[in-house]
């Protein structure tokens, strides 16, 4: 009868996606089934069902024991093939992103990645993403019978369902050895950011006048308990921050809690980047400043007055702790 089955290598992610995904299934009046993919993935099935999966479908192989996005396609394939999936929902992290056209080449399936919205229209899956440099959002309907979507981490929050229960389907996988091999693995160097695990995020921009300042920034985002994140000119011109920090179209695509913008003016090049932040709040002292339209709170003044002020109340208001 077909399914809807989802995939993603964090936790977090599967788990929101199997609650977006139960409200999928139980409008096309479909089963919903996860997979779990690699050494240990079976210890996870109970809580996936908690969260409204009916079957769990578990691999392990040593091919799996490093991701290769050749391999897990072709283990996805092999599963979708079993579990006569029609759609696969996958996280669109940097894995998710390698993975899923991957997957619909070998499915000879439609394709969306960085989706962020699902609904379903006439019974047919309709997906968002943007286009054209994040100017606009374009509406797909995939029109083949299988359909991968690789769906932003974090854009459905994981809900749990009571007396959720399910079956666990162990999958015996034919699989390639890998074509590459890993000789090494090294720790990010110290100070290295993942600003797309960031629950609260701190940006700052041109509006700063000097490297030095960015010490202010940082206190700021050490009173919310934020990772630091900036503006192409920061991270590129002036070379203050590193690429890793910074957001937006050509940089790192974040979906916290809160995002403060500083000195900002808002361009859609970077805003692409923090579109899925939950609360907005831009300091900026041209109140004409494009941020913040799109902001949920907006400070316009000076941020060399503003921050430090924002910095004393949230320490004397929050203490050591960090806001909720
Ligand atoms: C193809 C392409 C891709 C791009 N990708 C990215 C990307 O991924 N990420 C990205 O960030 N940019 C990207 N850009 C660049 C983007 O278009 C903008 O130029 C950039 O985001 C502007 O950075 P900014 O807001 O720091 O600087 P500005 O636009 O110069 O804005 C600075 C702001 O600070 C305010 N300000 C000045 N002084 C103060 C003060 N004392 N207190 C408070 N406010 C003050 C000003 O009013 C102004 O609004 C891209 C551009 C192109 C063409």
């Amino acid at each position: 009868m077909n399914g809807i089955i989802v995939y993603s290598e964090l936790e977090e992610t599967a788990l929101g996606l199997l609650t977006k995904g139960r409200e999928l299934a139980s409008e096309l009046n479909k089963p919903l089934s996860v997979v779990l993919l690699g050494d240990q993935a079976g210890d996870q099935a109970e809580n996936t069902f908690a969260y409204g999966a009916t079957q769990a479908f578990i691999a392990d192989a040593p091919a799996l024991t490093n991701f290769q996005a050749s391999t897990y396609a072709s283990a996805l394939t092999q599963i979708m093939a079993q579990a006569d999936a029609d759609i696969i929902l996958i996280g669109s992290t940097r894995r998710g992103r390698e993975l899923a056209p991957r997957l619909a080449q070998k499915l000879s399936a439609g394709c969306v990645t960085d989706a962020i919205s699902l609904c379903i229209k006439d019974n047919r899956l309709v997906v968002e993403r943007r286009t054209l440099g994040g100017n606009t959002v374009s509406t797909k309907v995939i029109t083949s019978r299988q359909q991968v979507i690789a769906v932003m981490p974090k854009l459905y929050e994981a809900d749990p369902v009571t007396g959720g229960a399910g079956e666990v389907i162990p999958v015996s996988l034919e699989l390639q050895g890998p074509t590459t091999r890993v000789l090494e693995r090294r720790p990010k160097k110290a100070g290295t950011v993942n600003l797309e695990e960031a629950e609260v995020l701190v940006c700052v921009g041109r509006g700063l006048n000097d490297k030095g300042d960015l010490a202010l920034i940082q206190s700021l985002a050490d009173s919310v308990g934020g990772m630091l994140g900036c503006t192409r000119p920061i991270s590129h011109e002036y070379h203050w921050l590193t690429e890793d920090q910074m957001v937006g179209l050509s940089g790192k695509e974040a979906s916290p809690r809160l995002y403060l913008a500083i000195g900002i003016s808002g361009q859609i090049q970077h805003t692409v980047g923090v579109m899925n932040a939950k609360v907005i709040v831009a300091i900026n002292n041209d109140k004409n400043a494009p941020i913040f339209k799109i902001a949920d709170y907006g400070i316009v003044g000076d941020l060399y007055q503003v921050v430090p002020k924002l910095i004393e109340k949230l320490r004397s208001e929050f203490g050591g702790s960090q806001p909720k």
